[in-house]
């Protein structure tokens, strides 16, 4: 059993049991079992069961949002966006069982056409900062393309994904269809790597255990998508509305406590507003309703774990330039203030690293070359934003910039029907859009002849 410990009180809320590696390769020949009957379901059918549910999502968004803020420390806010957009997943994938069709392609003497088949059992390995909308940006494509799932929540944050897999089974998802199975990165995720029956990993994490997957997944020539992390730029021109820039930008790297992938953790400013721009951003630092998550006004909770926390405070150690900062609570919690710290150089870690916490580094940048130099010098690629009046500007440097979901006055990256994923060392593969299931599957040639 593992303690599941609440961010805002510090105390156990839950006893969630480990899984053993006996117990995961059951999860997974359960999962190869189901294969067969569920790829063979009718595609309306299949398409039935899963608008079914993501209807019994919507009837339990509330409880799951619930659990979220007590498990994760999300805002209430936030959450319930997050047990929605599983909703919204499962019903736009619900599309997609009737439209996984192959082409006719012309040739001599007989008939060549392709299948789009899918590929087995599916193993989704999931973080804890965004529990919901991660493990369903995996699931519900692989489910619609026939695919069954082994799915593997965060040591930390394992309360809404078993809650998902009672109610798959309550929707009517097929027993051994989508199969949650808690434990240990080095037991559950690793055996999901290491078991010849996964035929492909999903997984969302650190470039570092990302790393190792990739490796482990090419022994077996094993089919993976990796989302990994990020340092995204925030890019401020001087003809941009500033006021709006400075408004959004605490938001662009603070939601959710600063745990996100796509956090736009570098905020770059051209030169000539830098001043500008650093007095209308302390304000808006300042105004961050940093508070208990169950509060319909909180916008930033505390931070998933004490350890993580250490690892944030350690970058702005005693003595680190920190321009000004917002509150946070006192008590129980592990709680940490948005941080921003200027004047910064290129070479420091607080700029270099994904500190994945309530910090941001603030530098000025020359002109239209630097800014897309300055965002492109980093090993990661996942996100950033670019403010400016000049759309032409706004067009050649969100080309310029070499990152996978880029955002030109406005600071969105994730909408389930777009596709979203790195560049570099942020990722390979693409999740959500339209052509996720596909992933899910492999293309088969079949030639007939007809002389
Ligand atoms: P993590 O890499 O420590 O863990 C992620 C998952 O992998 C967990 O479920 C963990 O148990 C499992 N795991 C750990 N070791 C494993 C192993 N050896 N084999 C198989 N599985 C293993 O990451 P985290 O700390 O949970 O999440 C934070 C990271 O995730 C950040 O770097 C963040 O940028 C990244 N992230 C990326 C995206 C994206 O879409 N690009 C989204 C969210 C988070």
């Amino acid at each position: 059993m593992t303690a599941v410990i609440s961010p805002v009180s510090g105390q156990p809320i839950a006893d969630v049991p480990a899984s053993s590696l006996e117990q995961v390769d059951e999860a997974i020949e359960r999962a190869h079992a189901a294969f067969a009957s569920w790829r063979a379901i009718a595609p309306g059918d299949r398409a039935r069961l899963l608008r079914r549910f993501s209807q019994v999502i919507d009837d339990h968004v509330e409880e799951l949002a619930q659990l979220e803020v007590a498990n994760a420390g999300h805002t209430i806010g936030n959450a319930r966006w997050e047990a929605g957009n599983v909703r919204d997943v499962l019903a736009y994938y619900s599309g997609s069982p009737e439209r996984l069709f192959g082409r006719q392609i012309p040739v001599a003497g007989g008939v060549d056409m392709t299948f789009q088949e899918p590929i087995g059992v599916v193993g989704v390995i999931v973080p804890w900062n965004f529990p919901m909308p991660i493990a369903g940006w995996g699931f519900a494509p692989a489910l619609a393309a026939g695919c069954t799932v082994v799915l593997k929540p965060a040591e930390v944050t394992p309360l809404t994904a078993l809650r998902i897999g009672e109610l798959a089974l309550e929707a009517g998802i097929p027993e051994g269809v989508l199969t949650v199975v808690p434990g240990k990165g080095s037991v559950v995720g690793e055996r999901f790597v290491t078991h010849p029956l996964v035929r492909k990993i999903v997984f969302t994490g650190s470039t570092e255990v990302g790393e190792r997957i990739m490796a482990g997944c090419a022994a077996q020539i094993k089919r993976v998508t990796l989302e990994l992390g990020g340092k995204s730029a925030n890019i401020v021109f001087a003809d941009a509305d500033l006021e709006r820039a400075a408004a959004t930008a605490p938001y662009g790297v603070f939601d959710n406590a600063g745990q996100d992938c796509c956090a736009r953790s570098r905020i770059l400013v051209e030169r000539s507003a830098f001043d500008r721009f650093m007095a209308l951003l302390e304000p808006a630092v300042a105004g961050v309703r940093v508070e208990d998550p169950s509060l319909d006004t909180a916008e930033m909770g505390p931070l998933i774990t004490a350890a993580h926390r250490e690892t944030v405070a350690a970058y702005v150690p005693d003595g680190a330039p920190v321009a000004f900062r917002g509150t946070c609570p006192d008590g129980p919690g592990f709680w940490y203030p948005p941080t921003v710290l200027a004047p910064v150089a290129e070479s420091d870690a607080a700029y270099r690293e994904e500190i994945f916490g309530p910090v941001v580094v603030v530098l000025p940048f020359e002109d239209e070359a630097d800014a897309i130099r300055m965002a492109n010098d980093s090993d990661y690629g996942l996100s950033g934003s670019i403010w400016t009046r000049d759309l032409g500007r706004g067009l050649r440097v969100a080309r310029g910039v070499e990152a996978g979901n880029l955002s030109v006055n406005s600071h969105s990256s994730v909408r389930y029907w777009t596709p979203f994923g790195g560049f570099k060392r942020s990722g390979l593969g693409r999740e959500l859009g339209p052509d996720a299931p596909e992933a899910f599957t492999e293309t088969k040639n079949v030639f007939i002849a007809t002389d």
